[in-house]
This record gives structure tokens, C-alpha cells and sequence, in this order.
């Protein structure tokens, strides 16, 4: 059988278990995902942004 490893970091997946901090400190699929979780929290926190994207599209 198989064991599946993340394609950057090479952890298995058995032992990264669903947990993105359970990849290397510098996997890039981690730091994709933690920006992505940061851009989540900041749009949550930040409704501006939304007018400020407006505005961006406009142009
Ligand atoms: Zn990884």
C-alpha cells in the first residue's frame, strides 16, 4: 500500500493528520494555507476591505 506524503514537505499523511501545523515550519502547501486562514480572519475583522476591493475594480 501507498502512503501518501505531502508533495512538499514530505510528511506522511498519516503522520500530518489533518493538522496543517504537523507540516514543516517551511512547507509551502502550510504557508499557502496559513495565508489563506489569515486572509479569512482579516476579512472577517475587516469589512473595509470589501470597499476597498470595489474601488480596485472600478479602475
Ligand atoms: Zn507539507
Amino acid at each position: 500500500m501507498y502512503k501518501y506524503r505531502c508533495s512538499y514537505c514530505k510528511v506522511e499523511t498519516t503522520d500530518i493528520n489533518g493538522l496543517i501545523e504537523n507540516h514543516k515550519k517551511d512547507c509551502t502547501y502550510r504557508k499557502e494555507q496559513e495565508e489563506t486562514f489569515k486572509k479569512t480572519i482579516s476579512q472577517k475583522s475587516h469589512i473595509d476591505v470589501n470597499q476597498i476591493r470595489g474601488a480596485d475594480e472600478t479602475d
